[in-house]
């Protein structure tokens, strides 16, 4: 039952091509650190390769054909790309999803204060994170902010090299013998990821000087005044881009491969299509999986099911039975990432079951807490004809569980896809410290992610 490492199955040709999709995934991942980031970015490269935007197709009454490709644009938070097969749809399509939302920290929408000769952001933060380890490292800003009027301007501060960066302090050691003896959950407390942001007074009139100091500042160079916090989405993520990690440059360390680089390997994947498929594939990048995939963005909306609708309207005969078939007769593999087996933390892993960096692509058959609790749970006859397209295409893979039984857990957007009736699967690239402001990858499990998920739209 060991599986292959990688690495030993590569020859010049195909090191080459490892590097060369890489560097396409950190360039991917610099230029979407936000899901708005992501989907903009995702939308130019579809583009690029001859998607449409489905509005502009239907605007012109067009009928859905056999390799037409078209995308749907949720919110500016998730897209998902459809390449239409010589098949029906009511067949089913082949579908590969990830999510591109990550976890951080928001701006409060009340967040600017002044506090012992500093200007503050108070932030709310997003998904499972160990807060103390989002302290004393460089963060960047990035979002949105939507006046009254409709316009909206985007930020982005801190990641440009002459950008300053902000963050948020600790406690020095000298004076920490109470907070050294506290639990690791509330050695850093939610309430106190409060954003540093200035020092500088206005003058001396001014009741709030540093505070109104940065106002000016947002004023000047965005138009922004205080209120217009109200209505905005800016989220605090690390500041800079990802490295090559390891003196063998083999990994790569990132903020949010979870689950970007699911996203960027199904992306990939559908691109690399060099014919009309069999059945229409679609690759589908969502939001708000760090949260339990709720609002209109996340996978519990039912924006998917929308689309596929109107797919099916598109081809010509629309009814809701053949929306239904085309959902329940589909094939998924729900791609997120997997815990990668850490032997330093050792203790909360189980080895037969656990993924390893530079093993390949990993498949699990239920995520979940508990008695498996909240996840889909594959079944048999699915994985049986994974199996075969992963050997078939030659490509390495392992199977793993989240770490030993009764240690924690987690979800993905599994079961809820599984809720049409549909096939799926989890599948993903094994990740150390996740959720940490950085994480790490293998170069080769993105390499053979991305493969798997080709060769899954194609022959499954
Ligand atoms: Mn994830
Ligand atoms: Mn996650």
């Amino acid at each position: 039952m060991e599986r292959r490492i990688a690495w030993n199955t590569y020859n010049d040709e195909q090191q080459k091509a490892l590097e060369l999709l890489c560097e396409n995934y950190r360039r991917y991942l610099d230029k979407g650190k936000t899901e708005r980031e992501c989907t903009d970015n995702t939308i130019i490269i579809a583009r690029e390769n001859g998607y449409v935007d489905f509005t502009d197709f239907s605007a012109e009454n067009r009928r859905l054909q056999a390799g037409d490709k078209v995308y749907f644009n949720c919110m500016g938070k998730a897209v998902m790309l459809f390449h239409i097969g010589n098949k029906p749809l009511s067949s089913g399509m082949n579908i590969v999803g990830a999510h591109i939302d990550s976890p951080r920290m928001d701006l409060k929408q009340n967040p600017l204060y002044e506090d012992g000769g500093f200007a503050y952001l108070d932030t709310h933060y997003y998904g499972g994170i160990k807060k103390y380890q989002w302290v004393t490292i460089p963060l960047s800003l990035h979002g949105v902010v939507v006046k009254k009027d409709g316009s909206a301007v985007n930020i982005v501060i801190g990641e440009d090299m002459s950008d300053p960066v902000v963050g948020i302090s600790d406690l020095l050691i000298h004076l920490s013998a109470d907070q050294m003896g506290k639990k690791a959950s509330v050695v850093i407390e939610g309430e106190d990821l409060n954003l540093l942001v200035g020092s500088k007074p206005l003058s001396s009139e001014e009741k709030e000087p540093v505070k109104a100091a940065i106002m000016g500042i947002l004023a000047e160079k965005y138009g922004i005044e205080e209120e217009d916090f109200l209505s905005a989405e800016i989220e605090v993520v690390p500041a800079g881009n990802t490295r090559e990690f390891g003196l063998d440059r083999s990994m790569i360390l990132g903020y949010g491969h979870d689950d970007r680089v699911c996203a960027f390997a199904a992306l990939d994947a559908i691109l690399k299509l060099d014919k009309t498929p069999e059945y229409t594939c679609c690759c589908m990048l969502v939001d708000k999986e760090e949260i339990g995939s709720a609002g209109a963005t996340g996978m519990k909306s039912r924006f998917f099911e929308n689309a596929v609708a109107e797919l099916v309207n598109a081809a010509g005969d629309y009814s809701d039975l053949l929306v239904r078939r085309s959902l329940a007769n589909s094939r998924m593999l729900s791609c997120d990432v997997s815990a990668g087996f850490d032997p330093i933390y050792a203790g909360a892993f189980e080895r037969k079951n656990t993924a390893f960096l530079g093993k390949g692509v990993c498949f699990n058959k239920y995520t979940g807490s508990r008695g498996k609790g909240g996840s889909n749970d594959a079944n048999a006859e699915f994985i049986g004809k994974i199996r075969k397209i992963m050997d078939d295409a030659d490509i390495s893979f392992q199977t793993a569980e989240l770490g030993k039984v009764d240690q924690g857990g987690g979800g993905t957007i599994a079961y809820i896809c599984a809720e049409y009736g549909m096939e799926v699967i989890d599948s993903g690239v094994a990740v150390l410290s996740m959720h940490a402001p950085w994480e790490i990858i293998s170069k080769a499990d993105l390499f053979e992610a991305a493969r798997a998920y080709h060769a899954f739209m194609i022959n499954a």
